[in-house]
């Protein structure tokens, strides 16, 4: 535990004048200074453990009572004279006893006063610590005030089915009082005890909220959320306080299609995202050619195209993506008489793009990254049959449940789970996917095979979760529609049962809808498990067992893959 041999001595002449100052009580200019300190940490006044001292404008304070505010926890092992700290983000410190180095997560780094045990106090650089782990300090001499204070670094939206959610992110616990200001109408946060280490003006314009503004206030921190219409709104608390959710929802249901149902409109039937290495190509699918105009916003980065005269039959639609580019896809009926519809694409950073006619009528691409001009063609990944372009049905969403089990879960949400999984398995191994639903919506079942052609779908797995009168009935099964499905079915429900664990049904040949409307291409239904029986419900909305039963279905669609052609159509 030796450290720089240099370093022992200084560090012994400062703990003696420590010891000194301390245990004399009396202010002197030379190494260290008593000092009645004044101390609030996000808003609070906290009362010190002890005397304070002040060493070249560092302070050295009891590091009790300190931390809590901060959301840090702080263990003192006497023994050891250690002492280790964890961030609400999970950053790990250990100082110990007179070592002039930290260790923060796992690295040595020199800390400007190590830390000391002088008559049982165990004082810190309370704001080298602080601000390493995120935080911010103040201290003014006039007053003898140090202020420390979480930081606000994130401020980010994204589209729900329960409105526009917008997402305060901070290094330690955030607590906000709200209220709504009118005329022009605004949404007033005030986060006490935290200070802004964002943009003082985020410009967002989607659906009610059209901007964000931050700063200072005397309390902390004052957000501005302005908005374009009254509406309603609710706070939540997430990761332990660290995140202030602030939901926006519509002050009235979305328009219905049939009152915007103008015979001289666009439609616009679907929006669908195709990725590809390095780029990406969202398709928005209507009954003829649309025009569209474009834009871009800062912070965060988003491509916005305004499609005019056109309703969006879908109404909104959100489609979350995170392949490196884009973050997320939102479209919605923007605006009726005149109708417009927004679609809006978020993305990781800024990123060249391109609007185009596609090749059918009726279809424009919005070509991101690497597909702009000079990209490859339609995104293809090639498995030994050719072009693979695996389409994902979740079954069931919106009104229909599905089925659901003696606890309440249902299968519509299993699945979605699941579905979503193995999206994200399917684009690691870069076979593209097509997702019939991508959210908690109602597709009807005869729109289901039209999306996994449109998509170019080459093969379709529907997922969903096996019922039963009996409650014992279990396992996991396959169901096939035309036979040249049969060794597809057969390779999942190998693979599903392998890696979820579950008995096997086998593969079975049964003509549900999906599966008579997909013959053109391999396609079957995995029936993951019984939701009606209790142990396997727990299973299925268990995160770890969705992941194993998304890896079985990819493990499955491999070997089916790798087969030799003439297995294959
Ligand atoms: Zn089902």
């Amino acid at each position: 535990m030796q450290t720089s041999p240099a370093r022992g001595p200084l560090v012994s002449v400062f703990i003696v004048s420590l010891t000194f100052w301390l245990a004399c009580g009396s202010a002197g200019p030379a190494a260290g200074q008593s000092l009645p300190l004044r101390t609030i940490v996000n808003g609070l006044v906290v009362r010190l453990a002890g005397h304070a001292v002040i060493q070249n404008g560092m302070i050295m304070a009891p590091y009790q009572g300190l931390f809590e505010p901060l959301g840090i926890r702080a263990t003192w092992d006497r023994g050891e004279r250690v002492l280790s700290l964890t961030s609400p983000a999970g950053d790990q410190m250990q100082l110990r006893a007179e070592d002039p180095y930290a260790t923060v997560n796992g690295e040595r780094r020199p800390i400007p006063i190590p830390l000391v045990v002088v008559l049982d106090q165990v004082l810190v650089p309370i704001q080298w610590v602080a601000e390493t782990l995120g935080d911010s300090t103040t201290y003014d001499a006039g007053t003898g005030t140090l202020v420390i204070s979480p930081q606000i670094t994130d401020i980010s939206w994204r589209g729900t089915d329960a409105g526009l959610e917008v997402s305060i992110d901070g290094t330690g616990p955030l607590h906000a009082g709200s209220s709504i200001l009118h005329g022009p109408e605004r949404l007033v946060l005030n986060v006490a005890g935290a200070v802004p280490k964002v943009a003082e003006q985020i410009d967002v314009h989607e659906g009610p909220l059209a901007a964000i503004r931050a700063s200072r206030s005397f309390s902390g921190t004052r957000l501005v959320l302005d908005l374009a219409a009254p509406i309603q709104y609710r706070i939540t608390s997430q990761i332990p306080g660290r995140r202030i959710v602030v939901t926006l929802g519509a002050p009235a249901p979305p328009p219905a299609p049939p009152s915007t149902y103008q015979p001289s409109a666009q439609k616009i039937s679907d929006i669908l995202y195709q990725h590809m290495d390095g780029g990406g190509r969202v398709v928005v699918v209507a009954n003829r050619p649309l025009q569209a105009a474009q834009r871009t916003l800062r912070s965060p980065e988003r491509v916005v195209i305004d499609v005019e005269d056109a309703v969006f039959l879908p109404v909104k639609k959100f489609l979350d993506i995170d392949d490196g580019l884009v973050i997320q896809v939102r479209a919605a009926q923007f605006h009726s008489n005149p109708n417009i519809v927004r679609i809006v694409i978020e993305l990781s950073r800024p990123s060249p793009f391109e609007v185009r006619q596609g090749p059918a009528s009726g279809q424009l691409l919005v070509e991101l990254g690497a597909a702009v001009a000079g990209g490859p063609g339609w995104p293809v990944a090639s498995g030994p049959h050719g072009p693979v372009v695996v389409a994902v049905d979740a079954g069931h969403g919106g009104t229909d449940p599905g089925a659901i089990g003696p606890t309440g879960v249902r299968e519509k949400d299993v699945v979605l789970a699941i579905a979503q999984t193995l999206k994200r398995l399917l684009a690691r191994q870069h076979l593209d996917v097509v997702m019939i639903r991508d959210a908690d919506v109602f597709v009807p079942l005869e729109d289901r095979a039209q999306i996994a052609t449109r998509g170019g779908a080459t093969l379709f797995v529907s997922i969903h979760a096996h019922a039963s009168t009996d409650p014992n009935a279990t396992g996991t099964q396959t169901f096939y529609a035309n036979p040249m499905s049969q060794p597809l079915a057969a390779s999942v429900v190998d693979e599903v049962a392998r890696t979820s664990g579950l008995a096997t049904r086998g593969a079975s040949q049964a003509s549900f809808q999906v599966l008579v409307d997909t013959t053109r291409i391999p396609s079957i239904l995995v029936e993951t498990a019984f939701i009606t029986n209790w142990r396997e419900e727990s299973l299925l909305r268990n995160p770890s067992v969705q992941l194993a039963m998304a890896q079985g279905v990819l493990k499955g669609i491999q070997r089916y893959l790798s087969m030799p052609l003439a297995a294959a159509p």
